[in-house]
């Protein structure tokens, strides 16, 4: 066996602490199991405060408080100056256009090893909260899929993100467009390229209704023919869930021609070969 046990999961991108309100668990905790299954390093990710909403219209346990974002950082780093385990700051920021300005203000204020950009609202609806489900049956679901597709391209022209979180996230819930998204997916690649970010293999999807990895296999192979690099992450928001189905991930990616895998530091890509 060699060890394999070891080095299968390299990296899990994508974690989340206490602070946003809807994860549970200490940093540490996070970290044992990190270490506990062999994975070499982390990236901590929580939410970044939802910067584009007025203070009175903030949504309750969405996103860390602005006041904790100071404390998240510091946390983070103490954390990762004595782990055993290789640890990047992080933060996902929603991307809601129209609050640029905002948002380029609050990344700047932290030496982020990377950004994550994540698009959670479709013009102010939280397609991804489970609260907000019947929006779904007041929209064409089509319609619903170029929008929220041209939102992550415009995200991904913002220059403010390294990586491209669960790419089709409107998925999730599992309500299926009518036509075939295959234009949409090469248009999203041909933009991503451009922008030149990364795309996550997320596993969150495996977690709900749409019962598959963020991206499919679909997209994901043109993603490959595109060149865009790829990173993964389990979106844990409980230490239990450190490294979930990312070996489901890595099959995926390895079976889709990948050979390595991206991370993050300073804002500067690596690559973890596979
Ligand atoms: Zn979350
Ligand atoms: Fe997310
Ligand atoms: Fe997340």
């Amino acid at each position: 066996m060699r060890g394999v046990d070891k080095t299968l999961i390299p990296v899990d991108n994508h974690l989340h602490t206490k602070f946003c309100g809807h994860a549970a668990g200490e940093i540490s905790e996070y970290l044992e199991k990190a270490a506990g299954l062999g994975i070499r390093a982390v990236g901590f990710s929580d939410h970044l405060p939802l910067y584009f909403l007025p203070p009175d219209k903030m949504i309750p346990n969405y996103a860390m408080d602005e006041r904790d974002l100071p404390v998240y950082v510091n946390m983070v780093k103490k954390h990762a100056a004595v782990s055993p385990v290789d640890v990047k700051l992080g933060i996902e920021a929603d991307f809601v256009p129209g609050h640029e300005k905002k948002l380029e203000k609050l990344l700047a204020q932290y030496q982020f090893d990377f950004v994550i950009g994540s698009v959670h609202f479709i013009d102010g609806w939280g397609f991804d909260d489970p609260a907000e489900l019947e929006g779904y049956g007041k929209r064409d679901i089509d319609g619903i899929y170029e929008r929220y597709f041209d939102l992550v391209q415009q995200a991904a022209l913002t220059g403010f993100f390294d990586v491209m979180s669960h790419p089709d996230l409107v998925k999730k819930f599992n309500f299926p467009p009518t036509r075939p998204l295959r234009p949409l997916y090469e248009e999203t690649a041909r933009v991503f390229k451009r922008a030149g970010v990364c795309v996550e293999v997320n596993t969150a999807g495996l977690r709900y209704p749409a019962k598959e990895i963020y991206p499919g296999p679909e997209l994901l192979e043109v993603f490959y023919k595109y060149g865009l690099p790829v990173t993964m992450g389990s979106d844990a928001h409980r230490p239990d869930d450190v490294g979930c189905g990312l070996l489901e991930a890595m099959r995926l990616i390895k079976n889709t021609g990948y050979r390595e895998i991206a991370t993050y530091k300073n804002r500067k890509i690596n690559f973890i070969e596979i």
